[in-house]
């Protein structure tokens, strides 16, 4: 297998070529055996995340950004599945409500960082706000800003806001990890198709996400410059291929693994105190076993 957090972990000197990143990596695995080792994974998550819990120390935040049928939906399900679900929590952010467009770009996603010990999920997230909204600069309108002379002052200024608060977030613990399921355009339309020919799938099919693709190149671009841009040590972007799901979640599991190991995660000590207060409760506890 691949060596994956270092394959498709965008740098961090903007030197990404959108062009050059793959859709479809080549592997030997049978998708069974990627399924294999996804279930592995998901335990070792699934381990990490009570230790997380336990320690106290960390949270875990993952986005996923993508276009549309690129699979966000079920890798965060296929990733979560046998994880706690005390210790984690998704968050999915569509178009902007009036009370979040009434506040700074960055409010409503602050609301639901993960707590110490969790680990939260971003379906979509800040970055709609220099992608969708960099391809239609209209729902700019929407968000009442002061003026700025340049759009492109406006979306390196959000660079600059993101980056600023990944790194805050990062010092006090929060550890980022940003994926990019990086699906292509030939992928995406045999997807729509399949929404469209299985009726079971029918429900999924949304005619504005056809239209959405009209801008494939103006996303591409924009997601490019997004991930050049915010690509951090602190916060590292992954443009994992996702024309093959089973490929795709091995790669984000794996990243998601290593990245937890990376932290050397201990249960906290006990100290001699409380070491003294359990010999104490044991004892109680013994004493009324043999007083019954
Ligand atoms: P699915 O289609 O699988 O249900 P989804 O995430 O595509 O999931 P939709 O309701 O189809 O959900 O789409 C949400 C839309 O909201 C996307 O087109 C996204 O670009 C848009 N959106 C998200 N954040 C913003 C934002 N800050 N400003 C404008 N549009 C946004
Ligand atoms: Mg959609």
């Amino acid at each position: 297998m691949f060596d994956f957090p270092e394959r498709y972990r965008v740098p961090f000197d903007g030197s990404f070529k959108l062009q050059e990143a793959k859709t479809y990596e080549d592997h030997a695995e049978t998708e069974e055996e990627l399924n294999d080792q996804l279930k592995k994974l998901v335990k070792k998550i699934d381990k990490f995340q009570q230790t997380l819990y336990a320690a106290d120390q960390y949270s875990l935040l993952l986005v996923f950004q993508a276009m549309d049928a690129a699979g966000k939906d079920s890798t965060i399900k296929a990733i979560l599945k046998g994880v706690n679900p005390a210790g984690c929590q998704v968050f999915s952010f569509k178009q902007p409500s009036v009370e979040e467009l009434d506040h700074d770009f960055l409010w409503r996603t602050a609301r639901c960082l993960p707590e110490r010990g969790r680990i939260g999920v971003f379906n979509r997230s800040y970055y709609e706000e220099v992608l969708v909204v960099r391809v239609h600069p209209n729902y700019l309108a929407g968000q009442n800003l002061p003026k700025v002379s340049k759009l492109d002052q406006l979306w390196e200024e959000r660079y600059e806001s993101i980056k600023d608060h990944e790194k805050h977030l990062a010092r006090n613990g929060t550890v980022i990890l940003k994926f990019w399921l990086n699906v292509s355009k030939q992928e995406q339309k045999n997807r729509f198709l399949s929404r469209l020919d299985e009726q079971n799938k029918n429900w999924k099919f949304s005619a504005g996400d056809v239209m959405e693709r009209q801008h494939w190149d103006e996303y591409m671009a924009a997601y490019e410059n997004a991930l050049n841009a915010t690509s951090s040590k602190y916060a590292p972007w992954y443009a994992i291929p996702a024309d093959d799901k089973a490929y795709m979640r091995v790669a984000v599991a794996d990243t998601i693994v290593k990245a937890l190991e990376g932290l050397h995660l201990e249960y906290p000590e006990v100290s001699t105190e409380e070491q003294a207060k359990f010999a104490e409760a044991r004892r109680l506890l013994e004493a009324e076993e043999s007083a019954r």
